[in-house]
């Protein structure tokens, strides 16, 4: 199964060893996305940085698997963590490349 929708928001990080991009069953570091219709997928950093971009400045930029992890460990910290740290909403939007 891959990937459907063209906006994303990066839900978290996860343990869940298999790759809804591309079948990988051996996952080490992967991060949960949800699109626009609410559907989540659990994607591995490596598609992730392949199949996602992030919106900075009217471009699409593309994102290092170490980005997208700590994306997705961002989104699991609290909200406290997420304001002191600078995190708002638009951080964990990312885009189909
Ligand atoms: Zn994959």
């Amino acid at each position: 199964m891959a990937i459907e929708g063209t906006t994303f928001t990066v839900a978290g990080t996860s343990d869940y060893p298999v790759c809804d991009c591309c079948g990988k069953t051996n996952l080490t570091r992967a991060v949960i996305v949800r699109n626009e219709c609410g559907e989540e997928f659990n994607v591995g950093c490596i598609c992730a940085s392949k199949v996602l971009r992030q919106r900075y400045q009217g471009k699409k930029v593309k994102l290092s698997t170490a980005a997208v992890i700590s994306i997705g460990k961002a989104a699991s910290a609290s909200k406290e963590w997420k304001e002191r740290n600078g995190y708002g909403a638009h951080s964990f939007q990312l885009v189909a490349a």
